[in-house]
């Protein structure tokens, strides 16, 4: 496979360049010929002018494209407003097909459908390469559907752009089939002798702070921790609600842990609401944090996987890269990402706003990553190494300031979390015990009484109420530590008899009164239990003391009952076993 790479602005230029590729062509061996086009110019007629030339120089091509918001050439970022890329096959075998379909939310399941349906019948399709205009669009069940492709056809690709960030307009076109504002082109190719590895570098680094998704309707994202989702923006980076938001939000994007892929997600508008319009669908309940960049990080994570590309030994390698990635290093800096290739394959590619891949068979909409194709005909044609190239940061002073603001950040919220987590225990916590304190224990055995009033079906709810027997000669003979010793002490064998029982809480109840829940245990099974640790607690000796005894209720709730009336029921269960002697166990049913 050939790759001819031209950028230009003036597209008289053009014609010329092209008959040099009919004139390799007239001495090389050449099939099928790929023409890849990506315009910064918004202009239609400039774009048609280009396919003209196209259609009457090299009638053979199969041609494609999209509008972009900036073209990679040669590893490059190109200050041009077209690229062209011309791909030549050299072995008869290979193979491509451009289909193209209009696209929106009401087409999805019917162009997916048409795409696997020639897959079906053209066995030698083994990658899929897309260009999609998907501003405003869901992107859920488009991937849902490309799923369902046969597991071995690798799929990535870009959404078509515009160069202006906040400007929604894009287009895609190939060969016969016309400019589409709403649209969805597929290039597939194939054949026994290509071969393609397809991958994605971010580097992009999450906060450790993290936000639950707590309401989310697709992809509208409208509480993280309870509050409004802008807020995450608005309180912690001071983006406002502006028609700068989208390439504001850009480069902080927010990180989603998405089975073993981390994906990024950005948001594309905010609502009225302060709800979030995300790129793609949120589930409920999914963690969520902020990410920035760390030019090292992407550096090395380029140093890492591009040298497993490089291996891969590549032809053509495809790049679709995100306009937040350029938008964070600035188009002085943007290429040290991309460079690093050049020394492998000829690198072209575009900046897009959602980058596609399948990973596992997974499709997968991703942002402010970097998607590479790396495209082969036939077996290495070298056995020698090929490095990527090593590039290192000119600019250097940044990067200090950056690491080291982001390393108070996480020192300080790995600190305030640590502090919370404490705060949080102690809150429900008993000192002396460190079982449950009386609040906690209550609101446990309120939520399973609810949880219990819900699904009817299940099994029984009981209560172990415990008092220990004669406590204020304790204190009054041995001393209040000694008594201390005790309440520790029973504490423990409440631990220790408990161990492996499913959904059961023990508190404090107050003073030297414990309570037990049991949200699946019958009273038999509870009468069991406290029968164990009746006989635990007083085989247990204390230096001064000597050994101790305690009483017990059992109780088991009836359908319909509410906590006051259970607590009532093993409150008087308690009181019988003391009124009866005391170091025994009392059912109430
Ligand atoms: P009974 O067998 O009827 O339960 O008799 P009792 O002496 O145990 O009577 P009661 O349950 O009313 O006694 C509770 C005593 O527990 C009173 C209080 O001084 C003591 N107490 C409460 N909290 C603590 C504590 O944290 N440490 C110690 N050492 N004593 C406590
Ligand atoms: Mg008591
Ligand atoms: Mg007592």
């Amino acid at each position: 496979m050939q790759q001819f790479q031209i950028s230009f602005t003036d597209q008289t230029i053009l014609s010329k360049k092209l008959d040099e590729i009919n004139q390799w062509c007239d001495t090389h061996p050449a099939y099928t010929k790929i023409v890849r086009i990506y315009s910064e110019d918004m202009e239609l007629d400039h774009i048609k002018q280009i396919c003209d030339i196209l259609n009457e120089k090299m009638p053979d091509a199969l041609y494609l494209g999209c509008t972009s918001n900036a073209n990679i050439l040669d590893g490059v970022l190109v200050n041009a407003k077209f690229i062209l890329t011309c791909t030549i096959f050299e072995y008869e075998t290979t193979q491509a097909k451009v289909l193209q379909f209009p696209f929106t939310e009401e087409t999805v399941k019917e162009d997916v459908e048409n795409l696997r349906n020639f897959c079906a019948d053209h066995p030698w399709v083994k990658a899929v390469e897309m260009h999609a205009t998907i501003m405003d669009m869901s992107m859920k069940e488009f991937c849902d559907e490309m799923t369902k492709l046969p597991k071995e056809i690798q799929v990535f690709g870009g959404g078509a752009f515009n160069p202006n960030m906040d400007d929604d307009r894009a287009f895609v076109f190939s060969k016969g089939n016309g400019f589409l504002e709403h649209g969805i082109v597929f290039l597939l190719l194939g054949g026994e002798d290509f071969h393609t590895y397809s991958t994605f570098i971010s580097g992009w680094k999450p906060l450790k702070r993290r936000f639950r998704v707590t309401k989310a309707d697709r992809e509208i994202l409208y509480e993280l921790d309870g509050k409004p989702a802008f807020e995450i923006y608005q309180k912690f980076l001071n983006i406002n609600k502006n028609d700068k938001f989208f390439s504001n939000t850009l480069e902080f994007p927010l990180f989603v842990e998405h089975d073993d892929v981390d994906i990024l997600r950005c948001p594309l508008a905010v609502n009225d609401d302060d709800s979030l319009v995300m790129s793609s669908d949120m589930q409920e309940d999914t963690i969520v944090r902020l990410a920035y960049g760390d030019p090292e990080t992407i550096l090395s994570s380029i140093r890492r996987d591009g040298q497993t590309i490089a291996n891969f030994r590549p032809e053509v390698i495809q790049t679709f890269s995100c306009a937040a990635r350029r938008a964070f290093w600035g188009d002085e800096n943007i290429s040290d990402e991309t460079f690093p290739f050049r020394g492998v394959a000829p690198t072209t590619g575009f900046y897009t706003h959602g980058e596609f891949l399948r990973i596992h068979g997974d499709m997968l909409n991703f942002n402010v990553t970097l998607v590479i194709a790396a495209m082969r005909e036939g077996e290495p044609k070298t056995n020698e190494i090929v490095s990527i190239y090593d590039t290192q940061l000119d600019n250097v002073e940044k990067i200090p300031i950056i690491r080291r603001f982001v390393s108070f950040i996480e020192a300080s919220t790995a600190e305030l979390e640590e502090i919370n987590m404490k705060l949080a225990m102690t809150s429900i916590t008993d000192g002396l015990t460190k079982l449950y304190n009386r609040a906690e224990i209550e609101r446990r055995i309120h939520s399973a009484l609810e949880k219990r009033a819900n699904n009817r079906m299940g099994h029984g709810l009981s209560l172990i109420m415990l008092d220990i027997d004669n406590f204020k000669k304790v204190n009054d003979i041995y001393g209040h530590k000694e008594g201390d010793h005790v309440i520790q002490a029973l504490s423990d064998v409440l631990r220790e008899e408990t161990i492996g029982i499913h959904s059961c809480f023990i508190g404090r109840w107050g003073g030297e009164e414990f309570m037990v829940l049991l949200s699946e245990s019958n009273a038999e099974e509870a009468v069991r239990l406290a029968e164990k640790i009746r006989l635990a607690f007083a085989a247990v000796t204390y230096e001064t003391a000597g050994p101790q005894t305690v009483s017990i209720g059992v109780t088991q709730m009836k359908d319909g009952e509410d906590a006051d009336t259970i607590y009532t029921r093993v409150d008087k269960a308690l009181y019988t076993a003391k009124a009866n002697g005391k170091n025994q166990v009392v059912r109430m049913d």
